[in-house]
Parts: C-alpha cells; sequence; structure tokens
C-alpha cells in the first residue's frame, strides 16, 4: 500500500514524487516508453531557470533526485486506475498497485497531421522527434511543420545538425517566442507561411509533399527526404476516464489552483491538465502543488 502513487515520471511526476517523498509519504512513479517524457525530445533548454542542456540531461538529474528523495520507480505502463475501499488500485500493464492517493502527470503525445502517407511513412522520411531521427538526415532536406516553440526548436536544431531546413507554418505568423523567432530567423531558416501539408507522397521513403497555400489558392509540390511534425500535444488523460475525471472538451484534465480533480483523492500535474502554459518549469511548479494536496489529503494535515 502506498500513500501516493505518481503516474508519469516527466518533469511533473519526477517533481510531484520527489515533494511526495520529502513529506515522508510512501511514494512511487510510473514511467513508460510509449509515451516518452516530452522532455526527453528536447534538443536544447535554455529557460529552465539555473539550467542549460538537453532535455535528456535535465530528465535524468530530476529523477536522480526524486530517487533520492525516497521515491520508488518503476518502468511500466500503467493501463488503468479504479476506486478500492483504500483508496484506488493502479492496474499496470504487469501487475497491480494500491495507494490513497494518485498524481496523473501523463503529459501528451505528438498530435498528427492526418494527411494521405503520414502513416505510411513513419519511420520512413515522417518523424515527430527531431533529436530521435535527424541524425539520418543529415546533408538533406528536410520540413518542420508546425509554428509554436516545439517546432521551431526542431526546426533550429535539425539546421545545427547539418539539414537544408525550412519551416510550414498555416498562419502568418509564429507562436513560438520572440528569442526563439529571433534564432530562428537569424540561421535564415526559411518559412514558407500560410500553408498547409495536403500530401506526402513518395515510393519507399518520403520523397515529396503537396503543399497548399491559402492565401494563393495554390498547390505546390517539394522535394524533400523527411517530414518532421511539431503541431502540438494530444493529452494523455484516458486511463482517468472511467474514474470520472472531469476533462475538457480536447482531453486536458480539469484542475483546481491545488491541482485537484473533481475527484477526491486524484491529482493532476503538467501538461495532461488545462494549463495556460506548457513549460517545464510550469509542469515542475504544478507537480510540487500537487504533492502537496496529495499530502493534505493523505495526512489531514492542514498548512
Ligand atoms: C521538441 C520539444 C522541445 C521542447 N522545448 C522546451 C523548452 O525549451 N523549454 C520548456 O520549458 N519546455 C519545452 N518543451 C515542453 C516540455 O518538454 C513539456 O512541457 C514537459 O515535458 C511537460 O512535462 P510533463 O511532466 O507534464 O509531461 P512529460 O514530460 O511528457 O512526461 C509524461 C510522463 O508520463 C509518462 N506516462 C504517460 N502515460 C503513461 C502511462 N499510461 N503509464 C505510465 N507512464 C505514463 C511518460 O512516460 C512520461 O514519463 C519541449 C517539448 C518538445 C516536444
Amino acid at each position: 500500500m502506498y500513500d501516493v502513487i505518481v503516474i508519469g515520471g516527466g518533469p511533473a511526476g519526477l517533481t510531484a514524487a520527489m515533494y511526495s517523498a520529502r513529506y515522508g509519504l510512501k511514494t512511487i512513479f510510473f514511467e513508460t516508453v510509449d509515451p516518452v517524457s516530452q522532455l526527453s525530445l528536447a534538443p536544447k533548454i535554455e529557460n529552465y531557470p539555473g539550467f542549460e542542456g538537453s532535455g535528456m540531461e535535465l530528465l535524468n538529474k530530476m529523477k536522480e533526485q526524486a530517487i533520492k528523495a525516497g521515491a520508488e520507480s518503476m518502468f511500466e505502463k500503467v493501463n488503468t486506475v479504479i476506486k478500492s475501499n483504500n483508496g484506488f488500485v493502479v492496474k499496470t500493464e504487469s501487475g497491480e498497485y494500491e495507494a490513497k492517493a494518485i498524481i496523473v502527470a501523463t503529459g501528451g503525445k505528438h498530435r498528427e497531421l492526418g494527411v494521405e502517407g503520414e502513416k505510411e511513412f513513419v519511420g520512413k522520411g515522417v518523424s515527430y522527434c527531431a533529436t530521435c531521427d535527424g541524425f539520418f538526415f543529415k546533408g538533406k532536406k528536410v520540413a518542420v511543420i508546425g509554428g509554436g516553440n516545439a517546432a521551431v526548436a526542431e526546426a533550429i536544431y535539425l539546421k545545427d545538425i547539418g539539414c537544408n531546413v525550412f519551416l510550414i507554418h498555416r498562419r502568418d505568423e509564429l507562436r513560438a517566442d520572440k528569442v526563439m523567432q529571433d534564432t530562428l530567423f537569424s540561421k535564415k531558416i526559411p518559412v514558407i507561411w500560410n500553408s498547409v501539408v495536403k500530401r506526402i507522397e513518395g515510393r519507399n521513403k518520403v520523397e515529396r509533399i503537396v503543399v497548399y497555400n491559402k492565401v494563393e489558392d495554390k498547390e505546390e509540390i517539394i522535394n524533400v527526404d523527411a517530414v518532421f511534425i511539431a503541431i502540438g500535444l494530444q493529452p494523455i488523460t484516458e486511463i482517468v476516464k472511467d474514474l470520472g475525471v472531469k476533462r475538457d472538451s480536447r482531453g486536458y484534465i480539469i484542475v483546481d489552483r491545488e491541482q485537484k480533480t473533481n475527484v477526491d483523492g486524484i491529482f493532476a500535474a503538467g501538461d495532461c491538465c488545462d494549463n495556460p502554459l506548457n513549460q517545464v518549469v510550469t509542469a515542475c511548479g504544478s507537480g510540487a502543488v500537487a504533492a502537496r494536496s496529495a499530502y493534505k489529503f493523505v495526512t489531514g494535515v492542514e498548512f
């Protein structure tokens, strides 16, 4: 019997696990490879105070610290969470674990474009992770789709490792932070504005994309070797659906400022929640608050 089970080993989950263990609660956190933490895909982190380096480096440091604080670590995929007499049972792919309180920090998974050729060419030129697959396309022409921080970060990374990269964005301005945009433009990475990818084509691998310019109402065929898709996140919250945890229309868990959900004993933190900002620093903050709320719930101590 655990006091707290944290589902997620990203910045939100690891911070929650560290705080929970430091409160003296018997704590375990779960993580998996599908999906991995979004932080592990970030080529470079420059906006987490006090740290500069790769996302993977930061993640490993956070994990070490959570374990050092006394949290147990488990590499198992959680399938569902149900209510029990003593609290909750977390059912994983290979076992069952009971806890008085649950912190959901499952983050999200990449959104798909939903165009012809996308599924067919995954692993053959279609990728959702420049850090993982960019290396294979050094010196090749690659397109990045998206206009937020993740897309711009991927484009910059691909340029830095020697790809001939350009960005395709459906609007006439980017959503990415100004500092990211400045880097993108200073590296002379071209942007194809007001455009969407209609089809990804090729024989055994990606060879070209058909791009539609919405303003000019014109289609263009562009030869590319790879397409990196970075158009946002699909939250992973199905595992608490049957518990009656309220989610918004896009699937994000609705929490109050103490990271409480509508179900007593279930808390949530990080990118799986309806946040105004999905970043490492906010994920960590919400993880700490969730652990405090779980502590109050488990012990009945008010502070
Ligand atoms: C390319 C890229 C670049 C980025 N750059 C930056 C940046 O420069 N600065 C910044 O602040 N942010 C950046 N981000 C965003 C940042 O990575 C996320 O906001 C952050 O990782 C969210 O943390 P999280 O803990 O909520 O979720 P995640 O980090 O996604 O972690 C989710 C965890 O839940 C686990 N999980 C999910 N489902 C299950 C399950 N069923 N069973 C068990 N475990 C499960 C996963 O294995 C993972 O461990 C970037 C993201 C990307 C993709």
